[in-house]
């Protein structure tokens, strides 16, 4: 059999992939922050993670995959040193609020920021469930809530401080000194020379008082206003964003080095940098052997986010008619280490190998078909152990088709692997939201028949303060969710 191979970012090569523990494979991705519904660029790096995961286990690896759910409102650093800015999950929860009360959208107490980041967790699951992603039915540890691990982030900070990686400013907050760590730099290539050359390179003004290095991160934010705050040895506050993730993979995965963790390009640095130099500073040990990460997904050769407003959700998209399973298989077709453009054209034409996929395997007996190895098996896997060589996999696959093979059941067993035969089951615990909005927009098309503009205008101005962008066009009225808060 082909040796498996992955990109490692930590060396900039390729590697042999050996876990630590074989057959097991401890992995960790960098989950969604819930105060806002995932787009499909977030949905992009969360695909990639699950057809790592299911190629491994095709290869016969048993996967331990742990994805947090980061669920604590967190203002940046340079918020914080201006002392103004909006946490982005007190924004959800006013948010939330309108639309609770417009009635489209079912949040148990929009003004509990616990109900608000539970309501996107649910959002996520949904829309996770719908790309089948095996995570969402795994068991809820595997899904690590930041806000339930804050002993251990305390923990960790505690070791720090200790061992002199970390020490408390001025105003009590609690910083880590990159200095302390040589190693600062290795994953992103960002070492401390470099950045002390480039921009923000000093510290500024409005930085927290005794902060040494401009660099240094926050580990803990003491803030008794905050809107989630928990006790700790430096007061009332809440933790630093990079300190989640070092402690949730240790104590969800229960070791100290990690075989895999991934994120899209945009975690290398600060995030997973930052994060490295907390568990190698805490444990003495290597953090994770495998640095996996997934370019970005573009719209017109912009990066999609939240801010810039060129972002789709998974449910918007399905709402459309759009097939889960070509979702996916757009998601996932263009290899993870190159920038991918989302197009409808590319949607249409992943839909047309799914449903060539699906008619070529209706006549197996899926519950029938036994373990095998064919040739067309071989080539896939061995495209796949070349770095998820994905273009590869799926030729070997269309090729074999068009030789009208006999024998169909490999696609079934390949299939573990791509997760798209199946057909969507789309009801969801939130889809009902969905309804609602359709409900509303019914009522602005019926005020507008009867030329009621002021009560149409009043169901829009509902809508558009509950996160609903409204369109009317002569073909009638659309809309979409409205993200305004990365
Ligand atoms: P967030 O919820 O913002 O923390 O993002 C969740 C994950 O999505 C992170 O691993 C990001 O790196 C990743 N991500 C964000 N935007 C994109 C994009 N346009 N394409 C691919 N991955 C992305
Ligand atoms: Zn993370």
């Amino acid at each position: 059999m082909t040796p498996i191979r992955f990109y490692n970012t930590l060396t900039n090569q390729l590697e042999d992939f050996a876990p630590i523990d074989p057959p097991v494979v401890r992995m960790y991705n960098c989950g969604p922050t819930v105060y806002d519904f995932a787009h499909i660029g977030n949905f992009r790096a969360f695909v990639f993670a699950d057809l790592l995961r299911r190629f491994l286990e095709f290869t016969g690896h048993e996967v331990r995959q742990v994805m947090n759910i980061t669920d604590v409102g967190h203002m940046t650093e340079d918020q914080l040193a201006d002392g103004g800015g909006q946490d982005k999950m007190e924004l959800a929860a006013q948010r939330l609020k309108a639309a609770k009360k417009s009635g489209v959208a079912d949040v148990e107490n929009p003004d509990d920021p616990f109900a608000v980041a539970r309501y996107f967790e649910k959002a996520f699951i949904d829309d996770a469930r719908a790309l089948r992603l095996k995570i969402a039915d795994d068991e809820a540890p595997r899904r690590p809530r930041a806000t339930e691990h804050v002993k251990q982030m305390i923990a960790m900070i505690e070791k720090l401080v200790a061992a002199d990686h970390a020490y408390v400013a001025g105003d009590g907050a609690v910083y880590y000194d990159v200095s302390s760590f040589p190693q600062y730099g290795k994953l992103s290539g960002n070492t401390l020379d470099k950045l002390a050359h480039g921009a923000g390179g000093r510290v500024s003004e409005t930085d927290t008082a005794g902060k040494r290095n401009p660099h240094d991160f926050l580990l803990w934010k003491p803030d008794a206003k905050h809107l989630m705050k928990w006790d700790s040895p430096w007061g009332w506050g809440y933790p630093g964003w990079h300190i989640e993730c070092s402690a949730m993979s240790m104590s969800a995965l229960g070791v100290e080095t990690l075989d895999i963790h991934t994120g899209g390009e945009d975690n290398i640095f600060p995030h997973h940098e930052c994060e490295i130099a907390q568990s190698c500073g805490a444990t003495g040990k290597a953090f994770a052997r495998y640095w996996m990460h997934t370019r970005f997904l573009m719209v017109e050769g912009e990066k999609m986010s939240k801010s810039k407003g060129n972002f789709y959700t998974v449910r918007d998209l399905l709402k459309r008619g759009v097939d889960p399973a070509a979702l996916r298989l757009e998601l996932m077709r263009t290899h993870y280490r190159s920038n991918m453009n989302f197009t409808m054209k590319g949607l249409e034409d992943a839909h047309r190998m799914v449903e060539r996929w699906r008619a070529a395997a209706a006549g197996v007996d899926a519950q029938s078909v036994a373990a095998g190895d064919s040739d067309v098996e071989r080539d896939f896997v061995a495209a796949l152990s070349d770095d998820l060589n994905i273009s590869g996999a799926l030729g070997a696959i269309n090729k074999w088709l068009n030789d009208s093979p006999d024998d169909l059941s490999p696609l079934v067993r390949m299939n573990s692997v791509l997760g798209v035969l199946e057909a969507a089951e789309l009801e969801t615990e939130t889809s009902g939201d969905d309804a609602a909005i359709d409900a509303k927009v019914q009522q602005m098309a019926d005020a507008r028949a009867a030329k009621d503009w002021a009560a149409s205008d009043a169901i829009r101005d509902e809508l558009t303060a509950a996160g609903i962008e409204v369109q009317i066009s002569k073909q009638g009225i659309t809309w979409r969710r409205k993200m305004t808060l990365d």
